[in-house]
Formats: structure tokens, sequence, C-alpha cells
């Protein structure tokens, strides 16, 4: 189940195909399934509605 009223779209594509419940880098995150960008959990201080204009892009393609 996703629960896209707590994402923001996608920073990159602007997307909105999201999947926020991804886990591995040893934590939760979210990953844009339209572009393949991701964000890492509270764990490492970034949640993925705080990307925007941040230079930590991850895997964008
Ligand atoms: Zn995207």
């Amino acid at each position: 189940m996703t629960n896209p009223s707590t994402e923001k779209p996608c920073p990159f594509c602007n997307g909105t195909d999201l999947d926020p419940n991804r886990w591995g880098m040893g934590g939760q995150y979210t990953l844009c399934k339209t572009c393949g960008a991701f964000g890492p959990d509270a764990s490492s201080g970034i949640t993925w509605n705080d990307r925007n204009g941040q230079e930590n892009k991850g895997e964008k393609q």
C-alpha cells in the first residue's frame, strides 16, 4: 500500500508514482518509479520531502 498523501511529487521528474515503502540502505526510503530517484529516510537526516533543491540526487537516471 502506498500513501501518496505524505509524499511530495518527485523533485526531479515531478512524478507522483512513488513507492514510499522501499527498504534497503539501512532503512526505509522512497523510490520514484518514474525516473528511479530515491530518498533516504530520517536516519540520514534527509527525508524525501526535504530533497527539493538539494545536491543529494541518489541514482537519478
Ligand atoms: Zn522521479
